[in-house]
């Protein structure tokens, strides 16, 4: 990370935490302080603090805390990258890239910008297709759902849009390898062509690419854009940057089998709704939604290819960690259809009790043998031990089998499956809380971080030994390297270190800060000296033990020297 070091700073000094914050929740002075509800736990009473002094912000209650690149990865799930790229956009930063990068990142941009222009050419257009808006007319969307998911019109023409694009200034060939004009033996020609356009957006709100489905019935129905630069179908979802506060909200998202389920869904009031790209679910999928929710609920067709494509997806999804349930619709019916005649309501309805996948696979009526053989499969994708166990029992008691022939069955189908299975399924394990540190290294890194100018002159009292708890030596080390003022710190830490460092930074002012510290420095002698007799001592029992004597002799000289001074 030292590379972005100049770079933060630049966008710090920049930036205000509180201003950034009050954009996502509400916050009340607090004395010096800031104060609102933790985005990052459910609670009643404030204890998410932001000093707009030190430019940190750090909750008492989820122990959590960090600077703004901390605040905007966590609360709108970006990595580091993608937070430091819409803040140095905000702060009005340039960001440097490393040489080699400088032509792809400048080609990116290049990308984005003319999806842009692109999208405003084809919202323009729907408004004067006549067909576009009787299409939209026949499936319920009035001109408000348009415009909230910029649906636009491709017209009937090989190079409406490379005229467009051109006298905007861009060359055939960039716009080719955006993927918006195609090359055929007569020349470029647009490649959408009469088609309804939905905008695909990235998770940083850009568009990236376009999907359109034929009004006129030509093949293939749904055209993607192909895969670009800034384009890769395995990991983008249609309609997530739009649906990521819903979906956090409600604690799942909505699995829907295209464009217009998520469209339809929204019409009708539910925001969570997601689809594919495509037909395939992938698990770069499963671990994009991971960054928001555990939870998913797959909504597909109730036909036989519906129920098919459910399958497979929920397989590739439960991989991935999460836990997926499904909703079954009556056979001939979609979510589309199902919404329109029977409404919001019934819909919920069937949201508020969804299938688990066990319950999901006995609905099928297959043969109860085909039947188990299938749902073991499922299960042994599960990496979680205790869902696995919740699906055992379930699959036992409805196929009336003994659970013991179940777990036999998916140790062997276990087996099957870890053959060409990696154990990078973002199922981490979760980080266990550290207990308390010790209170002599808590004051003494509290005193440092408090007087940044003088904490490198009184950490030359300390070495890093004296600090028993392995994160305040690491914290210690880098003061002592002239690391000291908070969010010089911050980007050197995890997310440990960064809630540690923070909590030790919003802590109230030690007074007298020359005598606390010498009490310090006294202190952490004291308990290094300790530290070092019971290793002594232990030392000493071990050579006891083997009768070296002349170790023991050498032990017990070192252990004099560290009794008290008599
Ligand atoms: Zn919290």
């Amino acid at each position: 990370m030292p590379a972005y070091d100049n770079t933060l700073e630049d966008i710090k000094n920049r930036l205000d935490i509180v201003d950034l914050i009050s954009e996502y929740i509400s916050l009340k002075k607090a004395g010096q302080n800031w104060k609102g509800l933790c985005p990052f736990h459910a609670e009643k009473t404030p204890s998410f603090t932001v000093s707009p002094a030190k430019q940190i912000f750090h909750c008492f209650g989820c122990n959590t805390g960090g600077d703004i690149f901390s605040f905007l990865t966590r609360y709108e799930n970006l990595t580091f990258p993608e937070a430091l790229n819409v803040l140095a956009k905000r702060a009005g930063v340039e960001l440097k890239t490393r040489p080699g990068t400088v032509q792809k990142a400048g080609e990116k941009e290049v990308m984005v910008s003319i999806h842009k222009e692109a999208l405003t050419f084809f919202e323009n257009n729907l408004t004067k297709s006549d067909q576009s808006q009787k299409y939209f007319k026949g499936r319920g969307i009035d001109k408000d759902t348009q415009k909230l998911f910029s649906l636009g019109y491709a017209p009937q023409s090989w190079n409406a849009l490379m005229n467009f694009l051109t006298k905007k200034g861009y060359k055939a060939e960039v716009i080719k390898k955006a993927g918006l004009i195609s090359q055929g033996a007569k020349g470029f020609y647009d490649t959408f062509r009469h088609r309804i356009i939905f905008p695909i957006y990235d998770l940083k709100g850009d568009v990236v690419a376009f999907g359109g489905r034929s009004i006129d019935g030509s093949d293939p129905k749904y055209l993607n854009s192909p895969e670009t630069l800034i384009f890769n179908k395995r990991k983008v979802l249609y309609g997530l940057y739009r649906a990521k506060k819903a979906i956090k909200e409600s604690g799942y998202a909505l699995f829907m089998e295209g464009y217009m389920d998520v469209i339809t869904a929204q019409v009708y009031g539910i925001s969570n709704a997601i689809a594919p790209l495509g037909t395939a679910f992938t698990q770069e999928h499963g671990k994009l939604i991971k960054r928001f929710v555990e939870d998913v609920v797959l909504v597909f067709d109730g036909d036989q290819a519906g129920i098919k494509a459910a399958k497979k997806a929920a397989d590739i999804l439960l991989e991935s960690g999460l836990n997926v349930k499904m909703l079954l619709f009556p056979a001939k019916e979609d979510p589309d259809s199902f919404l329109r005649k029977h409404g919001k309501d019934a819909f919920q309805k069937l949201l508020d009790n969804p299938l688990t996948i066990i319950d999901f696979l006995l609905k099928l009526k297959a043969d109860k043998r085909v039947l188990a053989r299938e749902a073991i499969e499922t299960i042994s994708r599960v990496p979680d031990k205790v869902l696995q166990g919740e699906y055992v029992k379930m699959l036992s008691e409805g196929l009336k089998i003994n659970e013991v022939f179940i777990i036999e069955e998916l140790k062997k189908a276990g087996k099957r499956l870890s053959s060409g299975y990696n154990s990078a399924h973002g199922n981490a394990v979760p980080q266990p809380r550290p207990g308390p540190r010790p209170l002599d290294d808590v004051i003494t890194l509290q005193l440092l971080l408090q007087q940044p100018d003088k904490a490198s002159e009184f950490a030359a009292k300390f070495a890093p030994e004296d600090f028993k708890d392995p994160l305040s030596r690491e914290i210690f080390q880098k003061i002592k390297e002239g690391i000291s003022d908070v969010n010089a710190l911050l980007p050197h830490f995890d997310d440990i270190g960064k809630a540690y460092i923070t909590e030790l930074s919003m802590r109230d002012e030690i007074e007298d800060f020359e005598k606390a510290m010498e009490d310090c420095v006294k202190k952490m002698k004291e308990n290094k000296r300790k530290r070092m007799l019971s290793e002594i001592q232990t030392k000493i029992r071990d050579a006891e033990k083997k009768k070296d004597f002349a170790l023991i002799k050498k032990l017990q000289i070192e252990q004099q020297l560290l009794k008290p001074g008599e």
